[in-house]
């Protein structure tokens, strides 16, 4: 047995051994009584009876030991600022924004909404939070008011944090505009809303009574000692509320000891991180990402972590590896679709940093198709990691764990179940798969530390999203799909909303994906399934080519069509073949990057794309309604 699996085997067989040994990498203000209480699944209560705090683990107990090493680097290319905080300093903050909550009567269990651009004050309101035992939701900036008011109503703050305006692509977003829209619209909006003024959104309107200046309370409490509040391992440190790719957002309710176990684990065994390193996740704090290795895993571990306001391209796309070099980042964690659009830059953008410091770069939220990882990957010249997992699971389910093993890697494979995860890929009738074998991605409770908890007020919906695939077994499901090859090698296809069946065949949008970008020209596609009379369903394909004057022409248009369509009968047979290959040049993505394929398939089929809130930009959806017409 090779040493990841030994280790592997021991997570699930020995499983209370294996964690009581990992919860000794955090601070317990008092040693938890059972490892794991799984009395009353799928519910599990982790390290029952042990009391701890987020934020002491993440701030204080690094400030005490080493008060001068960096914790957080602010950088922002759209105002063009760079601010560096230890984590003395950081400490410092978090206790004043404490203080201000306690003022405010912020207590224990109250919820804190928190609706910020990437500023250092959303790092310290996330920790303030948690530090006093209150429950933060971060709901991400890009999401429009009557998003943002549901997520209101569901989670009922107490109070909100927010900031004048954001800053994107140099354009200003009104976030206090958005929030006082939302308010208007919530049923529960929050009793005070504190508001970071950057000067950004001159004149923007106060709410007399309700809005308060960060600035002036702040002032009032510049050297406030807050002490923090021991909670129960069980209690909730924050509820975060799911993309909402395939429709209504679940509040994801994460607990603290089982969180803070899990992270602190994966900086070492996952991330390969190490105290005193720098780690740039270029996510937002609003997605789980942000949440996990932004903010509390990077600090957990005593790293340096950095918060980026800005995109991969402006001033350049050299920024973010500039970044690497300039910060001497070790560890980098990014998404697939950032990938693809610096893949289409000049090169000298990345030949031009001096990159020594990277041990590993880290792509998550979407498959990474073959040919991207292995362009990075080369680019780079080290590791790319493909991991997956959920706001759900909070940290990586799939993955190669090289603090363990350094498993070689294959392309458009994010490995292995990590440890912790019975994780298997099951048919429909809940048997499990053979290798090879599509199936459903499952995993046996217990879910391990640092998964949701629940859904936020909602227990009967955390079983009925989450544990009613089968009758039997009881199995988490991730409705994705997925396939293990003999190597043990897992392989994600697809959301299993996102098949396509043709003529009785089931066909997953990213098997066909994989076969049209098999064709050199084409730098990313997106495969819906649309209704068709006679076989059920017809795959259709939206591509975005490398280089456009192929194009141009009807008869290059049509040209590489068939070539396209060749291809798909090459890898994968007729079957899969897309009816049409449609030529566009950008694809309709959520702020996270996620494809909206859901509304594209709406739009092929002649359907309302229906809601739009989180889009990253309309004319791709304009651009894919008028292919639709002309092409
Ligand atoms: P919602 O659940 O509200 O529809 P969402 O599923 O898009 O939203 P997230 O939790 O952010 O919200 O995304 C998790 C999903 O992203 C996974 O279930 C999977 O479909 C996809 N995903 C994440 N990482 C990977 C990966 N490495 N490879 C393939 N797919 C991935
Ligand atoms: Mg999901």
């Amino acid at each position: 047995m090779g040493v990841y699996e030994a280790f592997y085997r021991r997570s699930i067989e020995e499983r209370d051994a294996f964690w009581a040994e990992e919860a000794k990498r955090i601070y317990w203000h008092k040693a938890p009584e059972v490892i794991c209480d799984d009395s009353r699944l799928p519910f599990v209560k982790w390290f029952k009876g042990g009391e701890t705090n987020l934020c002491y683990n993440a701030v204080d107990r690094h400030a005490a030991e080493r008060p001068n090493d960096t914790a957080l680097i602010y950088v922002s290319t759209e105002t063009n600022e760079e601010k560096r905080y230890t984590f003395a300093e950081l400490q410092r903050e978090v206790e004043r924004m404490a203080a201000l909550y306690l003022n405010l009567g912020v207590q224990k269990g109250d919820r804190v909404l928190i609706y910020m651009p990437m500023i250092p004050e959303a790092a310290f309101a996330m920790l303030a939070a948690v530090r006093i035992g209150a429950i933060h939701s971060v709901v991400f900036g890009g999401f429009a008011s009557a998003s943002l008011a549901t997520r209101i109503d569901d989670a009922q703050p107490k109070i909100m944090v927010t900031a004048d305006a954001g800053m994107r692509n140099g354009k200003v977003v009104p976030y206090k505009h958005l929030v006082d829209e939302a308010c208007a619209l919530a049923k529960t909006p929050p009793e005070k809303v504190i508001i970071v003024d950057r000067g950004l959104d001159k004149g923007f309107p106060r709410v007399e009574g309700r809005d308060l200046d960060y600035a002036t309370l702040r002032a009032q409490h510049l050297d406030a000692a807050v002490s923090v509040t021991w909670v129960e391992s069980t209690h909730p440190s924050y509820i975060l509320y799911t993309s909402g790719t395939t429709g209504k957002p679940k509040g994801v309710q994460r607990d603290t000891g089982g969180y803070a176990v899990a992270l602190a684990a994966s900086m070492d065994y996952i991330f390969c991180g190490k105290a005193g390193e720098t780690m740039f996740a270029t996510s937002d704090i609003g997605w789980v990402v942000g949440h996990s290795y932004i903010i509390y895993g990077p600090l957990l571990a005593g790293m340096a972590t950095i918060l980026y306001e800005g995109t991969p391209l402006r001033p350049d796309p050299g920024i973010w590896w500039r970044m690497v070099e300039q910060y001497r980042v070790a560890v980098m964690f990014s998404a697939p679709t950032a990938i693809r659009v610096l893949k289409k830059q000049d090169p000298k953008y990345l030949k031009s940093a001096d990159l020594s410091s990277l041990k590993h770069l880290f792509l998550a939220g979407e498959p990474l198709d073959e040919t991207t990882h292995k362009w990075i990957h080369e680019a780079l010249g080290k590791p790319v990691i493909d991991n997956y997992w959920q706001t759900e699971t909070g940290w990586p389910m799939l993955a190669i764990c090289r603090g363990i093993e350094e498993k070689p890697i294959k392309y458009g494979s994010p490995g292995f179940p990590v440890y912790g995860y019975n994780l298997k890929i099951f048919r429909e009738d809940g048997t499990e798969c053979g290798p090879n074998e599509k199936g459903i991605v499952g995993i046996l409770p217990p879910l391990p530390p640092g998964c949701l908890s629940s859904v936020w007020g909602d227990d009967a919906r955390f079983i009925s999203s989450y544990f009613s695939l089968f009758k039997e077994p009881l199995v988490y499901s991730s409705a994705d799909w997925g396939i293990k090859d003999e190597a043990g090698y897992h392989f994600i296809l697809g959301r299993t909303d996102d098949v396509i069946n043709v003529a009785g065949h089931r066909l997953g949008t990213r098997e066909i994906e994989e076969a049209v970008q098999a064709h050199t020209t084409i730098a990313e596609v997106a495969v819906v399934g649309v209704r068709d009379e006679v076989k059920g369903q017809v795959p259709v394909a939206f591509a975005v080519v490398k280089d456009p004057s192929r194009v141009e022409t009807e008869q290059g248009r049509q040209a590489l069509e068939a070539e396209v369509k060749q291809k798909v009968d090459e890898l994968l047979g007729a079957i899969a073949r897309p009816q049409r290959v449609y030529f566009v040049s950008a694809l309709p993505k959520t702020r996270s990057g996620k494809m909206l394929r859901r509304s594209i398939q709406a739009l092929a089929e002649g359907r309302d794309p229906g809601d739009l809130t989180t889009i990253e930009d309309r004319s791709a959806l304009e651009q894919i309604a008028e292919a639709l017409k002309t092409q």
